[in-house]
């Protein structure tokens, strides 16, 4: 038999009495808090996602059908590239670290400049 005890709802803090894993006093209040988190959730993920996109759209942008190419930080900067919104990091055997965005990726050849690649370039280039 379930132990009656004193529970606290998550979502107004009324106290009640119910099971130990009670944790609302009422459905509205359930419901509230379930309409809460995703909302929350919501807000959370759409910048990060709106972020992502951005960069990633910048990039194919950029490429404008290549697969690969060699751009000024400063430019993709101008552009609204931020930097910190990435999806992987990938260090290739020869050690140079490449940043994702999707089928996208940046890696960095100075304080100036970066590569800029996408998805397929090996099969498009012999260079490395
Ligand atoms: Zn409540």
């Amino acid at each position: 038999m379930d132990r009656v005890m004193k529970v606290r709802c998550m979502q107004c803090g009324a106290e009640s009495y119910g099971r130990r894993d009670k944790r609302f006093c009422s459905q509205d209040c359930k419901n509230a808090w379930h309409a809460n988190r995703r909302e929350e959730l919501r807000a959370i993920m759409g910048e990060v996602n709106g972020a992502l996109r951005r960069n990633w759209t910048l990039l194919v942008q950029v490429l404008d059908g290549a697969y690969r190419k060699q751009v000024k930080r400063a430019d993709l900067e101008a552009l609204g590239f931020r930097w910190k919104y990435i999806t992987e990091i990938f260090v290739s055997d020869s050690g140079r670290t490449f940043y994702l965005v999707y089928d996208c990726a940046w890696s960095k050849l100075s304080d100036e400049e970066v590569l800029i690649l996408r998805k397929g370039w090996r099969e498009q280039s012999h260079e490395t």
